[in-house]
C-alpha cells in the first residue's frame, strides 16, 4: 500500500497530497481553464506545472473547450468583415465568447454559418421567441476588442468587399426595409462617429446619398443620449443598396423588395419593377405601347379631318382605364 501510494507521489511531482490546491487555486481553475489560453492559465498559477493542472482539472470535471485552431490570429476577410458589423449592432461579448440573441431565425443561421467558416465551433438554441447563437474563442474576442473606427476606417475604405460585407452585418443587426413607407432603415446607433463613417462608406462605395436623423428624445428608453439614423427613401436607391447589399433576413432582403414592388406586366405577362404605381407595362411594351398610341392618335385626327369620326370624337374612350382604353383601341383597329 505504502509503495504504491510512493509511486503515485513520484509519478506526480508536485501533486496534491504534498501541495494541496488553495480554495483560491481551484476557483481561478474553474473560471479560465475551459476558455483561456494555456499561457495565461499558467501565468495565473504559477506554482503548478500544465500536467498537474490538467490532472486536478479532470479530477474535478473540467474540460477545456478551446481549440489549438483557435489560437490561430484573425484578420479582416469578408466572413469577419461581416461579424465585425452585427458585433457592434445587436452581438454582445464576454471575455472568451460572442453571443447573438435575435427573432429572425436565418439571420441567427448566418451568423452561425459565418462564425463556422472563420473556424469556430458556434452553438444555436431557441429559447421561445428568440434564437441564440454564440462561440468562444479568446482570440477572436481579442481581435473584435482591437477594431476602433480608425482601424475599420482604413480597411473599409480600401476595400469595397470587406466594406458591403459589415455594412450587411449592420444592416442586419439595426435596419430595416419598409415597403409601405418607402423606406429603408440601414443603421441606428448612439454612437455618431459610427453611423456618419457609415454614411460616409455607402457613398464611396454604392454612391448612395443616405440622410442622417438625430433623435433626441427616445421612448421606453432611460439614455438620454440621442440617437443617430441613416435613411434611404428613393426607390431606386433602395433597390441598389439591396441589390449590392442585400441581408440574409428575408423581411430586410432584395427578394422582399421584388415581391413587394413587382407587377405583371398587361401586356407581355412578365414580371417588372414599375417606376411609379401608374405604370402599367415593362419597359420594353411601354415604348411598343407609346407607338402603338401615337399611330392611333394619327389616325383618328387623320380621319377627324376627313369627317370620318365626327358622331364619336376623340372622347369615346375618355371614361375607360388605360388598360380598357388599349383594348378598346385594340378592338377598334
Ligand atoms: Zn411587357
Amino acid at each position: 500500500m505504502a509503495r504504491i501510494l510512493m509511486f503515485h507521489m513520484n509519478n506526480l511531482g508536485n501533486n496534491q497530497f504534498v501541495n494541496p490546491w488553495s480554495e483560491e487555486e481551484i476557483r481561478i481553475l474553474k473560471e479560465h481553464y475551459p476558455f483561456d489560453i494555456k499561457e495565461n492559465i499558467q501565468n495565473l498559477l504559477k506554482k503548478r506545472t500544465w500536467k498537474s493542472i490538467i490532472q486536478k482539472a479532470n479530477t474535478i470535471g473540467l474540460k477545456r473547450k478551446i481549440r489549438v485552431k483557435l489560437l490561430l490570429d484573425f484578420k479582416f476577410t469578408e466572413e469577419t468583415s461581416y461579424i465585425l458589423g452585427i458585433y457592434l449592432g445587436d452581438a454582445s461579448i464576454t471575455k472568451y465568447g460572442i453571443f447573438l440573441y435575435v427573432k429572425d431565425e436565418d439571420f441567427a443561421d448566418a451568423f452561425f454559418q459565418s462564425l463556422s467558416f472563420i473556424g469556430l465551433r458556434p452553438r444555436k438554441k431557441k429559447y421561445e421567441e428568440l434564437y441564440a447563437v454564440y462561440a468562444y474563442s479568446i482570440k477572436f474576442i481579442q481581435w473584435l476588442e482591437q477594431q476602433d473606427i480608425k482601424t475599420i476606417r482604413d480597411v473599409l475604405n480600401n476595400n469595397k468587399e470587406f466594406a458591403i460585407n459589415f455594412i450587411r452585418g449592420l444592416y442586419d443587426s439595426e435596419g430595416g426595409y419598409y415597403p409601405e413607407q418607402g423606406k429603408l432603415m440601414i443603421i441606428s446607433n448612439i454612437n455618431f462617429e459610427l453611423v456618419s463613417f457609415i454614411k460616409e462608406l455607402i457613398m464611396r462605395h454604392l454612391k448612395i446619398e443616405s440622410k442622417l436623423f438625430i433623435k433626441t428624445k427616445r421612448e421606453n428608453s432611460f439614455s438620454k443620449s440621442p440617437i443617430y439614423t441613416l435613411f434611404i427613401f428613393k426607390k431606386s436607391e433602395i433597390e441598389k443598396f439591396l441589390k449590392i447589399v442585400d441581408s440574409n433576413i428575408y423581411r430586410k432582403s432584395y427578394k422582399h423588395f421584388i415581391q413587394f414592388n413587382s407587377k405583371k406586366c398587361i401586356r407581355c405577362g412578365i414580371i417588372f419593377i414599375p417606376k411609379s404605381r401608374k405604370q402599367l407595362y415593362c419597359d420594353k411594351c411601354r415604348i411598343i405601347v407609346s407607338k402603338e398610341k401615337q399611330r392611333l392618335y394619327k389616325r383618328i385626327s387623320y380621319q377627324k379631318r376627313h369627317g370620318l369620326l365626327e358622331k364619336h370624337g376623340d372622347t369615346m374612350f375618355k371614361h375607360l382605364s388605360p388598360y380598357r382604353q388599349q383594348t378598346s383601341y385594340s378592338l377598334w383597329q
